[in-house]
């Protein structure tokens, strides 16, 4: 069976600045046409690995390959990459087209080739007839179109995004991002995004590199690193959480229980694979937990199916309401907060909640993650 190489292959790369690692021991790897994020933390060393792919850091240790071949002494200029900042660096005093093919003229390609591909390039940003402007005279998202111009009209293999959209205000971020989307659909060339917003990494990539202090901690699809954390760090990272102590009870091939302080037992309805007694964390999604009025004994529309969830019982203490959603703050007869989100649906849907209300907390057995300790 031959699949296609990868086009990054990183093996075992350290990058040291003096007693520090930046990058510690990191090994993946990058398919042709992947859209893929970094993300992490600041500091967590996810630039300094997008930088050694540029060939603007080194490696201490390890080995990058792009394309196959050993990018070792390799220079930026000579890699199948091409980087777009942080900024959107264009150069003020040239004008768009100037801008586009910056790069272009470097390399030496003749003047009529290089038209071609600014023009070539501007479509793609759907920036046609934009060449002859100067950079003062765009709009933000604009300008961020340029710079993306200018590295496509390159036509590298890889486009490598430092945090393309953080300088844009937060509508224009997200119009970007479709934007973005949909030229790396176009272009078909595989991006490497580095992102602290686990939101954007989530929209935009096909698979994620979860970094803690240099360390790589999962990588996985934007809903398998939701669904499937495989840490507390990283359950705790992407998207909001409850995470409860607890400890295995029962463990067999179709369901566990595992004993906690602040819920009791809590119902899981497969395998945890751990041994009874070893301290487990459950991480449970607020919009995975169902309010119910507490007016009667046990949760109304959970007394034909009582079996495979879990009831506890509470008080809404706060209802932050966020338009689409809402966000309720709950408080547990033992004082433990949880949090849980609702969608508004409309209004005749909706069941009213306030403040004050005793309500129950319900979530099936299948809703927590179960992570070691
Ligand atoms: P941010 O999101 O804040 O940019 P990051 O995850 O991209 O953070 P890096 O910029 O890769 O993190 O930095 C990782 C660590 O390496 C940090 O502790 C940083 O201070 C350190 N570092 C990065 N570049 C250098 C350098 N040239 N010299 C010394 N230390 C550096």
């Amino acid at each position: 069976m031959s699949s296609k190489p990868p086009i990054i292959s990183i093996e075992g790369v350290t990058k040291r600045f003096g007693d520090h690692a930046a990058v510690d021991d990191v090994s993946l790897t990058i398919n042709e046409g992947e859209f893929f994020a970094l993300l992490g933390p600041s500091g967590c060393g996810k630039t300094t690995l997008l930088r050694m792919l540029a060939g603007f850091e080194t490696p201490t240790e390890g080995t990058i390959r792009i394309d196959g071949k050993d990018t070792d002494g390799v220079p930026p200029n000579r890699r199948p990459v091409n980087m777009v900042f942080q900024s959107y660096a264009v150069f003020p005093h040239m004008s768009v087209a100037d801008n586009v093919a910056y790069g272009l003229k470097i390399d030496g390609v003749a003047k009529a080739e290089r038209d071609r591909r600014v023009e070539e390039a501007l479509a793609l940003v759907q920036l046609e007839g934009f060449g002859g402007r100067m950079p003062d005279q765009m709009s933000g998202g604009q300008r961020q179109r340029v710079a993306l111009a200018r590295a496509l009209a390159k036509r590298p293999r890889v486009l490598l995004l430092d945090e393309p959209l953080s300088a844009l205000d937060a509508k224009l971020r997200e119009a970007m991002r479709f934007e973005l989307a949909s030229l790396q659909h176009k272009v078909g060339i595989t991006f490497v995004m580095v992102t602290h917003d686990q939101d954007e990494a989530l929209a935009l990539a096909t698979r994620c590199a979860v970094m803690e202090r240099g360390r790589l901690i999962q990588l996985a699809t934007p809903s398998d690193l939701y669904e499937f954390p495989n840490s507390r760090f990283v359950a705790d990272f992407i998207g909001t959480v409850n995470m409860v102590e607890g400890t295995l009870k029962t463990d067999n091939p179709t369901e566990a229980i595992i004993a906690t302080k602040e819920l009791g037992d809590v119902y899981i309805d497969h395998a945890v694979l751990g041994n009874e007694g070893a301290t487990l964390y459950l991480a449970l999604r607020p919009e995975k937990i169902s309010l119910f009025r507490r007016d009667g004994v046990v949760p109304p529309k959970l007394e034909d199916c009582p079996e495979g969830y879990n009831v506890v019982a509470g008080v809404i203490d706060h209802i932050a309401y966020l338009g689409s959603e809402s966000v309720f703050k709950v408080i547990l007869t033992n004082g433990r907060q949880m949090l849980v989100i609702r969608p508004n649906l409309t209004r005749w849907d909706q069941e009213d909640f306030v403040e004050e209300q005793p309500v129950w907390l319900s979530w099936h057995a299948c809703a927590p993650a179960v992570l070691a300790g």
